[in-house]
């Protein structure tokens, strides 16, 4: 039995969310991106009335979407510190629409922006300029669900929770779980390699996406959708897209494998005394908790401090130089939960974490988790906010943490990092009184250059997008940027697929 542990009563105020989807903030002035980060404009043709009438010809005008404040959504992101000037979302409801939509594009030397659930963290999903957004928000049908196999086949434009809840009635679940999803898109998830909150027991979509439908820049339709879980002829093409941010392809089907839901989930919030105690605590974690550990997150006390400042969202357990959100998911409560309370009263005896709750009710489960889910929604209530999602050696995590600390000095309001520890993957934040691009100047590429010699990535799963792709050269080597350039001209030889991300859209 584990003595000193308290279950988790009514002691947490948080409001449970039900619905997870995210709200834009509108309050924040956003300059033109273009303008801000001084672009040079590709030689693409600009919009024309023969093309609106093409695109209204062929999907109405509900569907070709015009004026100012009709766009607005789609020409700026969640937390408004990218602005585009597109001046015609398209909302195709077909593989075929997308077909000539790209076809029409590509002859006539249009540039396009793919855009799904408009979630993305480093602006890979807005226009630059005046590119055509071509949003998935009305290619929303599941196709088939399979609950032998696990696998669903749907359209790119799925909400992920709603495909989560279609699976929920069989018995199945979505293999990722993000804090966008009420908004963000399976095939948005899938053109960023989303990794998420349970990546740490499911794996990333490389893994769990069978199969892709795809459409090329000239409007041919490849299909890709096998939902073969071996599929081993030939070269293994769906991989291209998957990550690839809209530069090579258009999503517009995925076949995925659901893993069975899990019937019973414990979910502990621990505190601990440093970052050595953490990582103690996560391998333990793995070696006690074994195949039932679903997600392991970190929260330094900074972000405790941020999030209580800006959402008035507390610590349950008091206040600790790091939290540990732990969860377990398993088919057998009474043994799960054994074994999480023998792993609880080992990492308490042996002084690896000071203080804990653990819940098991869906309720407080959810409390529990709005703490680690809620923390981006303070971004929006800072001045400007710079976000660098990291990969890193697990002796390194929180290294970056204090080295930017110390290089930032009186220039930010703070700094402070959060992430899934199960994966090396650091969240770590520049909070700012305002946006200054001469600030951001000196964090990158310093930041960058910093991750890279601690052995690290500077994109752990959202992407390299507009922000991050004139820092590629630090994260590869020439050869795989030859490379890569060599398979966007291949897939996309006029370059009308998502200008100005992944690949450098500036040289140093
Ligand atoms: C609160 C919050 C929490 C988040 N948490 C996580 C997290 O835990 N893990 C994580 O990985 N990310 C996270 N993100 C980032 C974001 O949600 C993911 O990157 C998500 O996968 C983007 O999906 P989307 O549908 O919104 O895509 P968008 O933002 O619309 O697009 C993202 C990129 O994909 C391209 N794209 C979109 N649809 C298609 C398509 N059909 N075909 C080709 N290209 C396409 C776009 O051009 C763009 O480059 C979070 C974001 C927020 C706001």
């Amino acid at each position: 039995m584990f003595f000193n542990f308290r279950k988790c009563v009514n002691i947490i105020t948080l409001t449970v969310r039900k619905s997870h989807s995210i709200k834009r903030f509108t309050h924040r002035k956003t300059d033109l991106t273009k303008v801000t980060y001084n672009v040079q404009r590709q030689n693409f043709n600009e919009l024309q009335q023969k093309h609106i009438d093409f695109f209204r010809k062929l999907l109405g005008e509900h569907r070709a979407v015009m004026g100012v404040s009709n766009l607005e959504k789609y020409n700026e992101d969640w937390i408004n510190n990218l602005k585009g000037s597109s001046a015609i979302v398209l909302k195709p409801k077909s593989t075929e629409e997308v077909s000539h939509i790209l076809s029409f594009c590509n002859d006539n030397n249009l540039a396009v922006c793919p855009q799904g659930g408009n979630t993305g963290l480093v602006g890979g999903q807005l226009p630059v300029f005046d590119e055509i957004v071509i949003s998935t928000e009305l290619m929303n049908e599941i196709i088939s669900l399979d609950d032998n196999s696990g696998v669903v086949v749907c359209q790119a434009g799925c909400v992920l929770e709603s495909i989560d809840n279609i699976l929920a009635e069989k018995g199945l679940m979505v293999p990722l779980d993000l804090g966008a999803k009420g908004s963000c898109h399976i095939g948005g998830n899938v053109s960023t390699n989303a990794g998420g909150l349970r990546l740490l027991r499911y794996g990333n979509l490389h893994g769990n996406v069978l199969g892709l439908e795809v459409v090329k820049a000239n409007g041919e339709i490849l299909d890709c959708l096998s939902t073969l879980k071996k599929d081993n002829t030939g070269y293994h093409l769906k991989h291209l897209f998957i990550g690839s941010e809209g530069t090579l392809g258009f999503v517009t089907k995925v076949a995925m494998q659901c893993p069975p839901r899990s019937k019973h989930t414990n979910v502990a919030f621990l505190g601990t005394q440093n970052f050595g105690k953490v990582l103690k605590t996560f391998k333990k974690a793995k070696q006690d908790l074994g195949e039932i550990l679903s997600a392991v997150e970190v929260i330094d006390s900074s972000t405790m401090e941020f999030i209580d400042e800006k959402l008035n969202i507390k610590s349950p357990i008091g206040e600790y130089p790091f939290y540990l959100l732990i969860e377990t998911s398993g088919s057998n409560e009474s043994h799960d939960t054994e074994k999480l309370n023998t792993f609880l009263e080992t990492a308490l005896n042996k002084h690896f974490i000071l203080n804990g709750i653990v819940a098991s009710e869906p309720a407080k489960i959810n409390t529990i988790w709005s703490i680690r889910e809620k923390i981006p929604e303070g971004f929006k209530l800072c001045g400007a906010v710079f976000c660098y999602d990291v990969s890193l050696p697990l002796e390194h995590y929180f290294t970056l943490v204090d080295d930017m600390n110390i290089y930032m000095g009186n220039l930010s309001e703070k700094v402070f990092g959060f992430g899934h520890l199960g994966d090396g993957n650091l969240h770590l934040q520049i909070e700012m009184k305002e946006f200054s691009k001469e600030v951001k100047d000196h964090i990158e590429p310093y930041i960058f250059k910093r991750i890279k010699d601690l052995g690290g990535s500077i994109s752990a799963e959202h992407g390299m997008g507009f922000l991050k792709a004139p820092y590629l050269d630090i994260a590869r080597p020439q050869s795989a940027i030859k490379l890569m350039r060599d398979l966007k001209i291949l897939f996309d030889p006029k370059g009308i697929l998502n200008p100005y991300k992944v690949l450098p859209w500036r040289i140093f």
